[in-house]
């Protein structure tokens, strides 16, 4: 079951690999889409069924699942078909990543220790001119935005001018705008921003997301259709052989929603800025840069400079937000700077745990699916229990039968398990109905006869 689920996971993943550049289109909440397509819903033909197969499979290779994923997306071969720089010639972009993916390499190191978490440091800098950073859990990827902003912002500004229409903006607006841009190679702030992210995969706040907050959702959707369905068929709205629905269709949406909730992100944004400042401070870089390019991001939000901001959000946060960012890195820094270490435990989402959780759910969720089909299945005869139920007939005076023998309508006792009402009286339509009793739903019903043509 596994093997094969495995290998239908793998088959689907090249069957929709593509077009792996667009699924790199930033949204906000870092990787909010690629975590969105990674969530293993999007790989399943007929989730429903599958999906204790899906969360045994999650528990085995949770990791090499999705390190198999990322491995497809960004290998050599997929990459040659993203689109070409705009920004940056691609010898100094072949050279940044260089830079980069050993710095990744060291910070993965760092945190190797602490959070007992073998990563393999995957770099990429990804074709888009947004100045945006993403980690999904095991790679890291900064937009050529983000990285033309700090080692070219004139060169971005370029880029970001050019987009907007000519008459929108004077030549002093211009003039103005240019100036507020004027440094040069900014690496500290690269890093930082980099370590940044390395950090959000050594705590597993991507897998935070995934495991908790979307998988916790699936479940309370299924919980809700095993309830549903106990409902139906107790009241006879649905037939005993009635397939049970799909559920992930209607959950996809308050997934998006969900991933992208900023205001659940804050803690997560807080601890990675924090750790950051420590890989910095261990790999001998300046963890003081990190202010200043949470500053400078923040000049493109800047009203002073240009009445709405040049951009809305930059690496996915607003104007408020990265001053507070800025603002609680300051008592982070005085910290490191005095002791070397960061302050207080910052610990790391724990996968085992939750997915312990998470099993423990799914499997009470399956009980009281299996229960539903036993009862529906069972002879009363058999059963241990009598419970009170309510069924009222209209017409007041027509006949009401329970498994044949007629009974008088109101509140009397049945056993657990199906049962066939009927309701009858000359000049109406007899109405028969298969219901199920169960222990924890009151079943009361009101049977009321159409009158014959
Ligand atoms: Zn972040």
């Amino acid at each position: 079951m596994h093997k094969k689920f495995a290998l239908a996971l793998s088959l689907f993943l090249l069957a929709a690999l593509p077009a792996p550049a667009q699924s790199l289109m930033p949204v906000c909440g870092s990787s909010g889409d690629l975590l969105f397509q990674n969530f293993p819903p999007h790989f399943m033909e007929n989730p429903p069924e599958d999906l204790p197969a899906l969360f045994a499979s999650y528990d085995r290779d949770y990791f090499s699942l999705l390190q198999e994923r990322d491995d497809l997306i960004f290998s050599r071969e997929s990459r040659r078909s993203w689109p070409d720089s705009r920004l940056l010639p691609n010898h100094f972009l072949r050279q940044t990543e260089f830079n980069l993916s050993n710095a990744l390499a060291r910070f993965y190191s760092t945190g190797t220790r602490p959070y007992d978490l073998q990563l393999s440091p995957l770099f990429i800098l990804s074709p888009s001119n947004d100045p945006a950073a993403f980690a999904t859990g095991r790679t890291v990827l900064l937009n050529e935005g983000l990285v033309a902003f700090f080692l070219a912002p004139q060169t971005f500004l370029d880029d970001l001018l050019a987009s907007r229409k000519s008459s929108s903006l004077s030549d002093e607006d211009r003039a103005r705008i240019r100036a507020a841009f004027s440094w040069q190679d900014d690496w500290p702030s690269l890093y930082f921003l980099l370590a940044h992210e390395a950090a959000h995969n050594l705590l597993k706040h991507p897998d935070q997301r995934i495991l908790q907050t979307a998988t916790s959702k699936m479940l309370d959707h299924y919980a809700q259709r095993a309830r549903d369905q106990r409902h139906d068929l107790s009241f006879g709205k649905i037939g005993f052989g009635t397939k049970f629905a799909r559920f992930f269709s209607e959950s996809n949406p308050s997934f998006d929603s969900l991933l992208d909730d900023s205001s659940r992100q804050r803690d997560s944004e807080e601890n990675a800025d924090a750790l950051a400042l420590y890989l910095l401070a261990d790999a001998g870089l300046d963890p003081d840069a990190a202010r200043l390019a949470l500053d400078r991001l923040a000049l493109l939000l800047d009203d002073s400079i240009l009445k709405g901001g040049l951009l809305r959000r930059s690496i996915c946060n607003d104007r408020s937000a990265l001053r507070d960012r800025s603002s609680r890195l300051a008592s982070h820094l005085s910290c490191i700077r005095s002791s070397g270490r960061f302050c207080g435990a910052i610990s790391a989402f724990s996968i085992p745990e939750t997915m312990q959780a998470s099993r423990q759910r799914l499997a009470d969720i399956e009980t009281y699916r299996r229960t539903t089909q036993e009862i529906t299945s069972r002879n009363p005869q058999d059963s241990p229990s009598d419970i009170i139920v309510r069924i009222e007939v209209k017409p007041k005076d027509a006949l009401l039968t329970v498994d044949g023998s007629p009974l008088h309508p109101g509140s009397f006792q049945l056993q657990e398990g199906p049962h066939t009402l009927s309701v009858s009286r000359d000049g109406y339509l007899t109405e028969t109905r298969q219901i199920v009793v169960f222990p924890d739903i009151q079943l009361k019903l009101k049977i009321d006869l159409k009158k014959q043509k």
